[in-house]
């Protein structure tokens, strides 16, 4: 029997075209995708191409890190979790045994060329970078302090010295 690609109409046989869609009939439906299926897993199946390990994780929020990472480039990422599966995961919340990442293979060398330049990790040095300079010149304004301190104490003990020496010299 043909049907309809799009809307998915039975026609008889001998009707090469659908009326309302004004597109040619197929003889057998596509098969309707997976509805539960997780999205980059579909992904993954997308790209005709095998998994290459790309690196291991060793844990739940690393391998998350990365995955979110590779995939705000588009590059799917598959976990394999080792010495347990996700039913693991889920009962424990995390697991402890890491994780395999795979990538396919075609997008490897992308993939690690991403991970290599570690955006995030060139804005921790930066912040670090900017902390150490505030906290150097937190420490001279504390040594400048210190010295005014010292400065304003020795004119002190100097007009001390200066009053004792001219009240010595007046009182006899
Ligand atoms: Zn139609």
């Amino acid at each position: 029997m043909p049907y309809c690609p799009k809307c998915k109409d039975e026609f008889r046989e001998g009707f090469t075209a659908c009326n309302t869609c004004e597109i040619p009939l197929v003889d057998q439906l596509p098969p309707d995708e997976p509805p539960g299926e997780p999205e980059e897993a579909r992904d993954f199946e997308m790209i005709d191409d095998v998994p290459a390990l790309l690196c291991n994780a060793s844990n739940n929020i690393e391998a998350d890190m990365i995955e979110s990472l590779l995939g705000s480039y588009n590059i799917p990422v598959m976990k394999r979790w080792r010495y347990g599966g996700d039913i693991v995961m889920l009962y424990t919340g995390t697991s402890s045994t890491g994780a395999d990442l795979y990538v396919p293979s075609k997008l490897l060398e992308d993939a690690k060329a991403l991970l290599s330049s570690k955006p995030t990790a060139e804005a921790d040095d930066e912040d670090t970078e900017s902390f150490a300079e505030y906290a150097k010149q937190q420490e001279q304004k504390k040594q400048l302090f210190a010295q005014k301190l010292l400065i304003a104490f020795i004119a002190l003990a100097l007009m001390g010295v200066l009053l004792a020496l001219v009240f010595g010299v007046f009182m006899g």
